[in-house]
């Protein structure tokens, strides 16, 4: 089974993006099966080593979205992808908008070893 990290790393780690690509978002949320059942509205792509990523766990503690106290904002600007899905995409053809951003990472972190197992917001 899935573990949470496996999860964040499927949804949310491409170290080797982004490519300049405007189809980047519509290959990659099916690739890694965003768009199965449904089509996944946001989701942030991070391009950037994973230790990199795993690192932002030690980095500024603040509190998530959800009101839990376990989120992490990187100290450092990261490369990601933001992909939205169009307004008018309707399941099962997923379309997405792909915005390449520089920003800062915000994750919630979980377990021994305490790694990313959620994408909460960039800034
Ligand atoms: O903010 P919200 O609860 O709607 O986010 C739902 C999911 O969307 C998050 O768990 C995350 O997987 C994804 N998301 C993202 N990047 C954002 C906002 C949300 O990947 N900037």
């Amino acid at each position: 089974k899935e573990s949470p990290a496996m999860k964040f790393q499927r949804q949310h780690m491409d170290p080797d993006g982004p490519s300049n690509n405007s189809n980047y978002c519509n290959q990659m949320m099916r690739r890694r099966n965003m768009t199965e059942g449904w089509c996944k509205p946001v989701n942030t792509f991070v391009h950037e080593p994973l230790v990199d990523v795993q690192a932002i766990c030690l980095q500024g503690n603040i509190t998530c979205k959800n009101g839990k106290p376990n989120c992490h904002k990187s100290n450092s600007s990261m490369n990601i992808t933001d992909c939205h899905k169009t307004s008018g995409s309707k399941y099962p053809n997923c379309d997405y908008q792909t915005s390449q951003k520089e920003r800062h990472v915000i994750v919630a972190c979980e377990g021994n070893p305490y790694v990313p197992v959620h994408f909460d917001a960039s800034v």
